[in-house]
Protein backbone atom coordinates (compact mmCIF):
# COMPACT_ATOMS: atom_id res chain seq x y z
CA UNK A 1 0.00 0.00 0.00
CA UNK A 2 2.77 2.62 0.92
CA UNK A 3 4.96 1.81 -2.31
CA UNK A 4 1.07 1.90 -4.58
CA UNK A 5 0.47 5.15 -2.60
CA UNK A 6 3.33 6.94 -3.49
CA UNK A 7 3.40 5.63 -6.98
CA UNK A 8 -0.19 6.86 -7.91
CA UNK A 9 0.44 10.77 -6.31
CA UNK A 10 3.68 11.11 -8.40
CA UNK A 11 1.47 9.88 -11.20
CA UNK A 12 -1.07 12.33 -10.37
CA UNK A 13 1.48 14.83 -10.29
CA UNK A 14 3.32 14.15 -14.44
CA UNK A 15 6.10 12.10 -12.79
CA UNK A 16 6.68 8.45 -14.77
CA UNK A 17 7.34 6.11 -12.32
CA UNK A 18 8.12 2.34 -12.52
CA UNK A 19 6.57 -0.25 -9.99
CA UNK A 20 8.48 -3.20 -9.15
CA UNK A 21 7.56 -6.10 -6.77
CA UNK A 22 8.45 -9.77 -6.24
CA UNK A 23 5.19 -10.76 -5.26
CA UNK A 24 3.35 -12.94 -7.72
CA UNK A 25 0.56 -10.46 -7.63
CA UNK A 26 0.84 -6.80 -5.67
CA UNK A 27 -0.54 -6.25 -2.44
CA UNK A 28 2.48 -7.00 -0.07
CA UNK A 29 0.66 -7.99 3.36
CA UNK A 30 -2.84 -7.31 2.18
CA UNK A 31 -2.89 -10.63 0.44
CA UNK A 32 -6.02 -12.26 -0.78
CA UNK A 33 -5.41 -15.09 -2.23
CA UNK A 34 -7.51 -17.53 -4.11
CA UNK A 35 -7.80 -20.69 -1.64
CA UNK A 36 -10.30 -23.78 -2.27
CA UNK A 37 -12.25 -21.38 -5.01
CA UNK A 38 -12.62 -18.25 -3.14
CA UNK A 39 -10.40 -15.06 -2.13
CA UNK A 40 -9.03 -15.38 1.94
CA UNK A 41 -7.41 -12.47 3.12
CA UNK A 42 -4.20 -14.10 5.03
CA UNK A 43 -2.23 -10.64 5.87
CA UNK A 44 -4.32 -7.71 7.09
CA UNK A 45 -7.93 -8.60 7.15
CA UNK A 46 -9.74 -5.37 7.92
CA UNK A 47 -8.69 -1.86 7.95
CA UNK A 48 -9.56 1.56 10.00
CA UNK A 49 -9.93 5.42 8.83
CA UNK A 50 -8.43 7.46 11.30
CA UNK A 51 -6.42 10.17 8.98
CA UNK A 52 -8.70 12.29 6.86
CA UNK A 53 -6.78 11.90 3.83
CA UNK A 54 -7.43 8.09 4.13
CA UNK A 55 -10.72 8.79 4.83
CA UNK A 56 -11.66 10.21 1.39
CA UNK A 57 -9.93 7.02 -0.13
CA UNK A 58 -11.84 5.03 1.77
CA UNK A 59 -14.91 7.01 0.55
CA UNK A 60 -13.91 6.13 -3.26
CA UNK A 61 -13.78 2.41 -2.33
CA UNK A 62 -16.97 2.18 -0.36
CA UNK A 63 -18.57 4.64 -3.42
CA UNK A 64 -17.33 1.56 -5.76
CA UNK A 65 -18.16 -1.36 -3.95
CA UNK A 66 -14.90 -2.59 -2.86
CA UNK A 67 -14.95 -1.83 0.95
CA UNK A 68 -17.67 -1.47 3.26
CA UNK A 69 -18.21 -1.11 7.25
CA UNK A 70 -17.69 -4.81 8.85
CA UNK A 71 -18.18 -3.82 12.36
CA UNK A 72 -16.58 -1.79 15.51
CA UNK A 73 -16.88 -4.85 18.30
CA UNK A 74 -14.76 -8.13 18.35
CA UNK A 75 -14.84 -10.38 20.47
CA UNK A 76 -11.86 -10.93 23.53
CA UNK A 77 -11.78 -14.87 24.45
CA UNK A 78 -8.99 -15.48 27.05
CA UNK A 79 -7.56 -18.94 27.47
CA UNK A 80 -9.22 -19.30 31.10
CA UNK A 81 -12.85 -19.13 29.39
CA UNK A 82 -13.14 -15.49 29.09
CA UNK A 83 -16.00 -14.51 26.85
CA UNK A 84 -16.61 -10.51 26.54
CA UNK A 85 -17.00 -8.06 23.60
CA UNK A 86 -14.74 -4.69 23.12
CA UNK A 87 -15.91 -1.98 21.03
CA UNK A 88 -14.09 -0.17 19.14
CA UNK A 89 -13.27 1.94 15.87
CA UNK A 90 -15.13 1.04 12.94
CA UNK A 91 -13.45 -1.78 10.82
CA UNK A 92 -14.14 -1.74 6.99
CA UNK A 93 -13.47 -4.96 5.11
CA UNK A 94 -14.09 -5.76 1.99
CA UNK A 95 -15.96 -8.44 -0.67
CA UNK A 96 -13.17 -8.72 -3.22
CA UNK A 97 -10.36 -9.38 -0.92
CA UNK A 98 -7.82 -6.41 0.82
CA UNK A 99 -5.63 -6.92 -2.16
CA UNK A 100 -8.32 -5.28 -4.46
CA UNK A 101 -7.40 -1.71 -2.67
CA UNK A 102 -4.45 -1.91 -3.71
CA UNK A 103 -5.02 -2.90 -7.24
CA UNK A 104 -7.37 0.05 -7.30
CA UNK A 105 -5.16 2.49 -5.86
CA UNK A 106 -2.38 1.72 -8.56
CA UNK A 107 -5.09 2.38 -11.16
CA UNK A 108 -3.41 2.04 -14.91
CA UNK A 109 0.01 1.69 -13.27
CA UNK A 110 2.02 -1.67 -14.21
CA UNK A 111 3.49 -3.79 -11.98
CA UNK A 112 7.06 -5.57 -13.17
CA UNK A 113 7.40 -8.71 -10.88
CA UNK A 114 11.15 -8.95 -9.97
CA UNK A 115 13.14 -9.56 -6.59
CA UNK A 116 15.11 -6.50 -6.37
CA UNK A 117 18.22 -7.02 -4.62
CA UNK A 118 20.39 -3.49 -5.79
CA UNK A 119 19.07 0.21 -5.95
CA UNK A 120 17.46 0.54 -9.57
CA UNK A 121 18.59 3.59 -11.56
CA UNK A 122 17.31 6.82 -10.96
CA UNK A 123 15.34 8.22 -7.61
CA UNK A 124 14.10 5.38 -5.90
CA UNK A 125 11.41 4.79 -3.48
CA UNK A 126 12.12 1.56 -0.90
CA UNK A 127 8.62 0.50 0.34
CA UNK A 128 8.81 -2.16 1.86
CA UNK A 129 9.93 -3.95 5.58
CA UNK A 130 13.29 -2.48 6.98
CA UNK A 131 14.83 -6.09 7.15
CA UNK A 132 13.80 -6.12 3.51
CA UNK A 133 14.81 -3.26 2.01
CA UNK A 134 18.33 -3.64 3.85
CA UNK A 135 19.08 -6.41 1.46
CA UNK A 136 18.90 -3.55 -1.35
CA UNK A 137 20.16 -0.60 0.73
CA UNK A 138 21.34 0.40 4.18
CA UNK A 139 18.72 1.95 6.35
CA UNK A 140 18.59 4.41 8.15
CA UNK A 141 17.96 2.96 11.98
CA UNK A 142 16.19 0.06 10.79
CA UNK A 143 12.98 -1.04 12.75
CA UNK A 144 12.54 -5.14 13.39
CA UNK A 145 9.83 -6.75 13.09
CA UNK A 146 7.37 -9.78 14.54
CA UNK A 147 6.77 -12.66 12.39
CA UNK A 148 2.93 -14.40 12.26
CA UNK A 149 1.77 -17.22 10.75
CA UNK A 150 -1.79 -16.93 9.43
CA UNK A 151 -3.73 -20.50 9.29
CA UNK A 152 -6.79 -20.94 7.13
CA UNK A 153 -9.02 -23.17 8.68
CA UNK A 154 -12.12 -24.26 6.89
CA UNK A 155 -14.97 -26.09 8.74
CA UNK A 156 -17.92 -28.11 7.77
CA UNK A 157 -20.73 -25.13 7.79
CA UNK A 158 -23.08 -27.98 8.44
CA UNK A 159 -22.27 -29.21 11.86
CA UNK A 160 -23.91 -27.29 15.28
CA UNK A 161 -20.10 -26.52 16.48
CA UNK A 162 -19.74 -23.54 13.86
CA UNK A 163 -23.62 -22.29 14.05
CA UNK A 164 -22.42 -21.92 17.75
CA UNK A 165 -19.12 -20.33 17.11
CA UNK A 166 -18.92 -17.93 20.63
CA UNK A 167 -17.97 -14.74 18.98
CA UNK A 168 -19.21 -12.85 15.91
CA UNK A 169 -17.01 -11.96 13.12
CA UNK A 170 -13.78 -12.08 14.76
CA UNK A 171 -11.82 -12.19 18.53
CA UNK A 172 -8.81 -11.35 20.05
CA UNK A 173 -7.42 -14.42 21.87
CA UNK A 174 -5.69 -13.42 25.13
CA UNK A 175 -2.78 -14.86 27.35
CA UNK A 176 -3.01 -18.18 24.81
CA UNK A 177 0.67 -19.45 24.22
CA UNK A 178 -0.09 -20.02 20.24
CA UNK A 179 -3.30 -17.77 19.07
CA UNK A 180 -3.72 -14.46 19.45
CA UNK A 181 -6.61 -13.66 16.97
CA UNK A 182 -9.67 -15.26 14.69
CA UNK A 183 -11.45 -13.87 11.91
CA UNK A 184 -14.21 -14.96 10.52
CA UNK A 185 -13.36 -14.75 6.67
CA UNK A 186 -16.89 -15.71 5.41
CA UNK A 187 -18.32 -12.89 7.60
CA UNK A 188 -15.98 -10.17 6.86
CA UNK A 189 -16.11 -10.91 3.25
CA UNK A 190 -19.97 -11.24 2.93
CA UNK A 191 -20.24 -14.33 1.47
CA UNK A 192 -20.59 -16.43 4.62
CA UNK A 193 -17.96 -19.14 3.56
CA UNK A 194 -17.15 -21.13 7.17
CA UNK A 195 -13.51 -20.20 7.14
CA UNK A 196 -11.48 -19.17 9.81
CA UNK A 197 -8.21 -17.28 10.13
CA UNK A 198 -6.40 -17.65 12.70
CA UNK A 199 -2.86 -15.65 13.41
CA UNK A 200 0.05 -17.43 15.77
CA UNK A 201 1.07 -15.36 18.61
CA UNK A 202 4.80 -14.19 17.17
CA UNK A 203 6.68 -16.44 19.82
CA UNK A 204 4.76 -19.01 18.33
CA UNK A 205 5.58 -18.14 14.81
CA UNK A 206 9.28 -17.50 15.51
CA UNK A 207 9.68 -21.46 16.07
CA UNK A 208 8.08 -22.30 12.73
CA UNK A 209 8.84 -20.05 9.96
CA UNK A 210 11.47 -22.69 8.32
CA UNK A 211 8.41 -24.86 8.54
CA UNK A 212 4.82 -23.05 8.49
CA UNK A 213 2.84 -26.28 7.96
CA UNK A 214 4.11 -27.66 11.41
CA UNK A 215 2.21 -25.40 13.44
CA UNK A 216 -1.19 -26.10 12.32
CA UNK A 217 -1.66 -28.92 14.25
CA UNK A 218 -1.14 -26.63 17.07
CA UNK A 219 -3.32 -24.10 15.98
CA UNK A 220 -6.12 -26.53 15.57
CA UNK A 221 -5.82 -27.37 19.24
CA UNK A 222 -5.46 -23.93 20.21
CA UNK A 223 -9.05 -23.03 18.07
CA UNK A 224 -10.72 -26.17 18.62
CA UNK A 225 -10.47 -25.63 22.81
CA UNK A 226 -10.45 -22.35 22.75
CA UNK A 227 -14.05 -22.31 20.56
CA UNK A 228 -15.31 -25.51 21.21
CA UNK A 229 -15.22 -26.69 17.24
CA UNK A 230 -14.69 -29.28 15.69
CA UNK A 231 -11.90 -30.18 13.87
CA UNK A 232 -11.35 -28.27 10.76
CA UNK A 233 -11.84 -30.07 7.33
CA UNK A 234 -8.90 -28.54 5.62
CA UNK A 235 -6.06 -25.52 6.54
CA UNK A 236 -3.46 -23.83 5.04
CA UNK A 237 -0.44 -22.00 6.74
CA UNK A 238 0.62 -18.54 5.20
CA UNK A 239 4.33 -17.28 6.72
CA UNK A 240 4.73 -13.77 7.52
CA UNK A 241 7.92 -13.00 8.33
CA UNK A 242 7.96 -9.53 8.81
CA UNK A 243 4.57 -9.16 9.85
CA UNK A 244 4.32 -5.94 12.26
CA UNK A 245 6.94 -3.45 13.02
CA UNK A 246 8.11 -4.15 16.65
CA UNK A 247 9.35 -0.34 17.21
CA UNK A 248 8.58 2.89 14.36
CA UNK A 249 10.50 5.44 13.08
CA UNK A 250 9.73 8.54 14.03
CA UNK A 251 8.70 10.32 10.34
CA UNK A 252 6.33 9.16 8.44
CA UNK A 253 8.55 8.84 5.58
CA UNK A 254 12.29 9.80 4.76
CA UNK A 255 14.13 11.16 1.62
CA UNK A 256 17.65 11.19 1.22
CA UNK A 257 20.01 12.12 -1.50
CA UNK A 258 22.56 9.19 -2.46
CA UNK A 259 25.10 9.63 -4.57
CA UNK A 260 22.90 12.68 -6.19
CA UNK A 261 19.86 11.33 -6.70
CA UNK A 262 16.87 11.03 -4.38
CA UNK A 263 16.28 7.57 -2.40
CA UNK A 264 13.11 7.81 -0.04
CA UNK A 265 11.37 5.22 2.19
CA UNK A 266 8.42 4.49 3.34
CA UNK A 267 5.98 1.90 4.71
CA UNK A 268 3.72 0.88 8.07
CA UNK A 269 6.74 1.24 9.77
CA UNK A 270 7.42 4.66 9.35
CA UNK A 271 4.73 5.73 11.80
CA UNK A 272 5.43 8.32 14.33
CA UNK A 273 1.57 7.95 15.86
CA UNK A 274 3.36 4.27 16.76
CA UNK A 275 0.13 1.93 15.44
CA UNK A 276 1.21 0.38 11.93
CA UNK A 277 -1.54 -0.10 9.66
CA UNK A 278 -3.15 -0.34 6.51
CA UNK A 279 -4.18 3.49 6.87
CA UNK A 280 -0.34 4.73 8.13
CA UNK A 281 1.28 2.31 4.78
CA UNK A 282 -1.00 4.68 2.75
CA UNK A 283 0.23 7.99 4.53
CA UNK A 284 3.69 6.69 4.62
CA UNK A 285 3.89 6.51 0.66
CA UNK A 286 1.70 9.85 0.26
CA UNK A 287 4.04 11.48 2.57
CA UNK A 288 6.72 10.22 0.74
CA UNK A 289 5.14 11.53 -2.74
CA UNK A 290 4.82 14.66 -1.62
CA UNK A 291 8.19 15.33 -0.30
CA UNK A 292 9.67 14.15 -3.77
CA UNK A 293 7.63 16.52 -5.66
CA UNK A 294 8.84 19.38 -3.14
CA UNK A 295 12.51 17.90 -3.76
CA UNK A 296 12.09 17.77 -7.74
CA UNK A 297 10.68 21.37 -7.88
C1 LIG B 1 -1.11 -11.24 9.49
C2 LIG B 1 -1.27 -9.75 9.38
C3 LIG B 1 -2.44 -9.15 9.85
C4 LIG B 1 -2.60 -7.76 9.74
N1 LIG B 1 -3.76 -7.21 10.14
C5 LIG B 1 -4.00 -5.89 9.91
C6 LIG B 1 -5.26 -5.34 10.16
O1 LIG B 1 -6.19 -6.04 10.54
N2 LIG B 1 -5.44 -4.00 9.91
C7 LIG B 1 -4.44 -3.20 9.44
O2 LIG B 1 -4.67 -2.01 9.20
N3 LIG B 1 -3.23 -3.72 9.17
C8 LIG B 1 -2.98 -5.04 9.39
N4 LIG B 1 -1.77 -5.59 9.10
C9 LIG B 1 -0.69 -4.68 8.70
C10 LIG B 1 -0.84 -4.23 7.24
O3 LIG B 1 -0.93 -5.35 6.41
C11 LIG B 1 0.41 -3.42 6.89
O4 LIG B 1 0.53 -2.33 7.79
C12 LIG B 1 0.41 -2.85 5.48
O5 LIG B 1 -0.11 -3.75 4.54
C13 LIG B 1 1.85 -2.50 5.18
O6 LIG B 1 2.00 -2.04 3.85
P1 LIG B 1 3.44 -1.66 3.33
O7 LIG B 1 3.26 -1.11 1.97
O8 LIG B 1 4.12 -0.82 4.35
O9 LIG B 1 4.28 -3.03 3.31
P2 LIG B 1 4.05 -4.39 2.55
O10 LIG B 1 2.62 -4.69 2.40
O11 LIG B 1 4.89 -5.39 3.28
O12 LIG B 1 4.65 -4.14 1.11
C14 LIG B 1 6.02 -4.30 0.80
C15 LIG B 1 6.15 -4.78 -0.62
O13 LIG B 1 7.53 -4.87 -0.94
C16 LIG B 1 7.72 -6.01 -1.74
N5 LIG B 1 9.12 -6.42 -1.60
C17 LIG B 1 9.80 -6.75 -0.49
N6 LIG B 1 11.08 -7.03 -0.79
C18 LIG B 1 11.21 -6.86 -2.13
C19 LIG B 1 12.29 -6.99 -3.04
N7 LIG B 1 13.52 -7.35 -2.64
N8 LIG B 1 12.07 -6.76 -4.36
C20 LIG B 1 10.83 -6.40 -4.78
N9 LIG B 1 9.77 -6.25 -3.97
C21 LIG B 1 9.96 -6.47 -2.65
C22 LIG B 1 6.75 -7.05 -1.18
O14 LIG B 1 6.47 -8.03 -2.16
C23 LIG B 1 5.56 -6.17 -0.83
O15 LIG B 1 4.62 -6.13 -1.88
C24 LIG B 1 -1.57 -6.97 9.17
C25 LIG B 1 -0.41 -7.58 8.68
C26 LIG B 1 -0.27 -8.95 8.78
C27 LIG B 1 0.96 -9.60 8.23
Amino acid sequence: MAGAACAAALTDAGVAVRVLDRGRAPGGRMASPELRGRRVDVGAGYFTVRDEGFDAVVQRWQAAGLAREWTDTFGVLGADGERRTSTGPMRWATPGGLRSLVREVLGDIDVTTVDVDDLPDGDVVIAMPDPQAARVISVPDPVDYEPVIAVVCEFDAQTASWADLPFVDAAFVNDHPDISFVADDGARRGDHAPVLVVHTTGDRAARHLDDPDSVVPLVVEAVTGVLGVDAPVWTHAHRWTFAKPSGQHDESSRLATVDGRLVGFAGDQWCPQGSPRVESAWRSGTDLAAAILAARS
